[in-house]
């Protein structure tokens, strides 16, 4: 394929090239369930009291929405999935999903995980980058304390020095393996401590080419100003920004708890904002593309186009090492197959881990695809358009 249009995105063969029929089918019935508010509500919840009380549902749970959101329950269960990707030219990132351990132990356990992941990534085509979530790393009480600038029990300064040094460890395998290393945007009120820590690991591991990424959540109405401050920063300091730009999961959250603390809404007053701000983040990146490595996580079909318009219009190759799409696992195939077709670079967020450890995880992915948040339908629209697509074809 030559060029992208808006068009592109309806190439459903495409699209679903790596689902048999019964993928497609089952992808089909569970977008109609989730589609749904209040079953999808009634189903989440059920499913997580019965996994809580050892009820026997995880085998259901695994064979239809963990198989659909995610790759396996560790790296190596998760290969098959990578490798079904790769023939596609689809890259992989997993993504170790596992939320709620909040103790040291927990930390610990993640930075290993983490160093598992950059392991399997070394010298690995089919995975271009590893990721990690910062309260995977340490205690988000503390890093909001650490942003309030309150002053810290010794105990306190003890757990801060060894989310440094979890922060120093991946990030130094990282180099050593020459492995890109994504770092996950949470809630605000602790941000400002992660991008310290995350601008403090690219002075360090930067300076040839982005090897650490900071994430850049577009629906904070300060973060292009935020980009901007972190590419004179690395201009300041000689090091290469490496910027992973998403809208944003939490909105809801952020938007509650300004409302009760009392302080201004950190988030964009509206959709159409979020979307400017977005669009705005992209442009300025890839003006500065020899200063910035790019990392776009999106499903918005005017954005990833809107990408590939600013990448013709400075021209850029296709597969320019410098700017990577990624979408996640399970969600917009029609956007991921269709530009790694077309030879840009693509990846997938891949979660793994345990079932029962992941369902937070899955909670918020049928959250984002009920009707009210609106990418389910989509979903659903393009699965009906393959599936009657391949009866067609059958006659
Ligand atoms: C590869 C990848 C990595 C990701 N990593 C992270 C991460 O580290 N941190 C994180 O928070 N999220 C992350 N996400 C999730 C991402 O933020 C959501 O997928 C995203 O919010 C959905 O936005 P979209 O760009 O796909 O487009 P759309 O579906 O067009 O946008 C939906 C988003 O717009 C924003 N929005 C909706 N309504 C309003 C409103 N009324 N006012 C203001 N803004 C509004 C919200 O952010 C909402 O989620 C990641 C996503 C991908 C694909």
């Amino acid at each position: 394929m030559s060029s992208i249009s808006s068009d592109s995105f309806e190439n459903t063969e495409l699209a679903f090239v790596a689902k048999s029929d019964w993928q497609l089918k089952k992808a089909y019935w569970l977008f109609r369930i989730v589609n749904n508010n209040t079953v999808a509500k009634i189903s989440t919840r059920v499913a997580s009291v019965s996994l809580k009380l050892h009820l026997p549902i995880k085998g259901m749970i695994k064979k239809t929405v963990f198989e659909h959101f995610c790759g396996g329950e560790s790296i190596e269960k998760s290969k098959e999935t990578v490798h079904t990707l790769s023939k596609y030219k689809v890259r992989a990132i997993l993504d170790y999903s596992v939320e709620g351990k909040h103790d040291e132990g927990a930390f610990d356990a993640a930075l290993m995980e983490t160093l598992r992941t950059i392991e399997n990534a070394k010298g690995n085509e089919e995975v271009p980058y590893c990721v990690f979530k910062p309260t995977g790393m340490g205690s988000a009480d503390l890093m909001e304390k650490i942003q309030l600038q309150q002053e810290l029990s010794e105990e306190e300064k003890k757990s801060f020095e060894r989310i440094k040094n979890r922060y120093l460890v991946v990030s130094q395998a990282a180099y050593d393996n020459g492995v890109r290393l994504l770092i996950d945007a949470e809630d605000s009120w602790y941000q400002n401590t992660v991008d310290e820590l995350v601008y403090e690991m690219m002075e360090k591991f930067n300076n040839k080419r982005a090897i650490i990424f900071n994430t850049y959540q577009m629906y904070r109405w300060a973060s292009l100003q935020n980009i901007k401050d972190a590419h004179q920063r690395a201009n300041d300091n000689k090091f290469v920004l490496g910027a992973k730009l998403v809208r944003g999961a939490y909105m809801e959250n952020e938007r509650e708890r300004a409302g009760i603390k009392g302080y201004e809404d950190p988030i964009c007053t509206d959709k159409n904002e979020t979307d400017k701000n977005y669009d705005g983040g992209l442009k300025y990146c890839v003006e500065n593309i020899s200063q910035i490595e790019l990392f776009n996580g999106s499903h918005n079909e005017h954005s990833n186009l809107y990408l590939t318009e600013l990448m013709k219009k400075h021209n850029l190759p296709k597969d320019d090492k410098r700017i990577f799409f990624a979408q996640l696992y399970g969600m917009s195939d029609n956007i991921s197959f269709v530009l790694a077709d077309a030879d840009y670079n693509v990846a997938k967020y891949v979660p793994y881990g345990p079932v029962k450890f992941v369902m937070p995880y899955l909670i918020r992915r049928a959250e984002e695809n009920t009707s009210v948040a609106g990418q389910s339908s989509r979903e659903l629209k393009l699965l009906k358009t393959e599936m009657d697509r391949r009866k067609k074809a059958k006659i």
